[in-house]
Parts: structure tokens; sequence; C-alpha cells
């Protein structure tokens, strides 16, 4: 194999368990890339996943005051080969790059409807792809977003972040899933 990211050739030891249970966990970058990538600690804000404490951040209990509970999920670091690999992605345009992080997002309740954060179509234009639906192209999703406010999230800093107005509206007569009863 040929690494994605720094394209050096690698072999992939599969594990006996592997091939019992008939996992072909696809890879796609090296053992020295993969390992530039750094899991989130186990402890961390149970909200919004930010690493160092397991209570509740400050951050998070601000945005509970205000009656909005945050509910993320997050599974890497973003460390500087995370931000090298965004910058790649998404402003370099290397839509191939999507096969490294694809199999993180397998697990999707049922109950949930999965939609992609949107970006504008000025950026479609550009890139030529949306690195969220990317990720997401073998599972079942909604686009019901569409984005409102051209500027990108990445361009603004934290607190301008957090006083943008809502960068993304439902998209126009959208069928919006219903709550299954
Ligand atoms: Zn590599
Ligand atoms: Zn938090």
């Amino acid at each position: 194999m040929t690494c994605l990211l720094c394209h050096a050739k690698f072999h992939i030891h599969y594990r006996f368990s592997d091939l019992f249970l008939l996992k072909t966990s696809e890879q796609f970058i090296c053992p020295d890339c993969q390992q530039d990538f750094i899991k989130i600690p186990t402890e961390h804000c149970p909200r919004c996943y930010k690493s160092g404490d397991s209570q509740i951040c400050k951050d998070c209990q601000e945005w509970e005051s205000k009656g909005i509970l945050i509910n993320h999920q997050a599974i890497f670091q973003y460390n500087g080969a995370m931000h090298d690999y965004f910058s790649r992605y998404k402003f370099l345009g290397d839509y191939q790059l999507h096969k490294i992080f694809k199999s993180f997002f397998q697990k999707f309740d049922k109950n949930f409807t999965v939609v992609p954060i949107p970006i504008s179509p000025e950026r479609y234009q550009e890139r030529g792809f949306n690195q969220v639906s990317a990720f997401l192209k073998e599972h079942s999703f909604t686009e019901l977003l569409v984005k409102s406010d051209t500027s990108t999230q990445s361009s603004l800093d934290r607190k301008d972040r957090l006083n943008s107005k809502n960068a993304f509206s439902i998209i126009e007569n959208a069928i919006l899933p219903q709550k299954s009863s």
C-alpha cells in the first residue's frame, strides 16, 4: 500500500481475529502517519469532549445555563497532524483523503437523521466536494441545511465563532424527519 499522506510504501498486518471476523479494516495511511493522530483521552468534558477534565467544562456550563445542551462526540485531538490533514483535504481539495477517516463514521443510531454540515455554493464550486458528505458517502444521510453566511468557520477565531449568527438555515420546503413515537 502507498500511504495517502506521506506516500511511503507500507504493509498491512492483519491480525488473526480480523480474518476470523472477516473484518477488512481498510488502511490508507502508514503506521507512522497513523500515530500522529491522537485520540481524545478518556479524561474529557462529557458534553464537548474537550480534553483535560471529566467534569462539564465552563463553556458547556455556560451554554447549559442558556438552556442549550451540548452533546458532541469527538474522536481525535486537533493537533498539528490533524490541522495539516484538513488543510490538504479541504483547502487543497484532495478528495481521496476522505478515505482515511471514513471508517470512523460507521455506527449511527437508526433513530437519528444524519445531516452533514453544508458548504457554500462558492466553496463547493472551488473544492468540488463537501468534505463532510464525503465521509458519509456510504451511509444514508439527508441534506437539510444550507449555508447562509459565506465566511468560513475556520477563518474566524473562537470568540467570533461564538458570536457569529447562525451560519446555517434549513433548506426551503425541506421535509423534516418526524420524531418516531
Ligand atoms: Zn505515511
Ligand atoms: Zn465542554
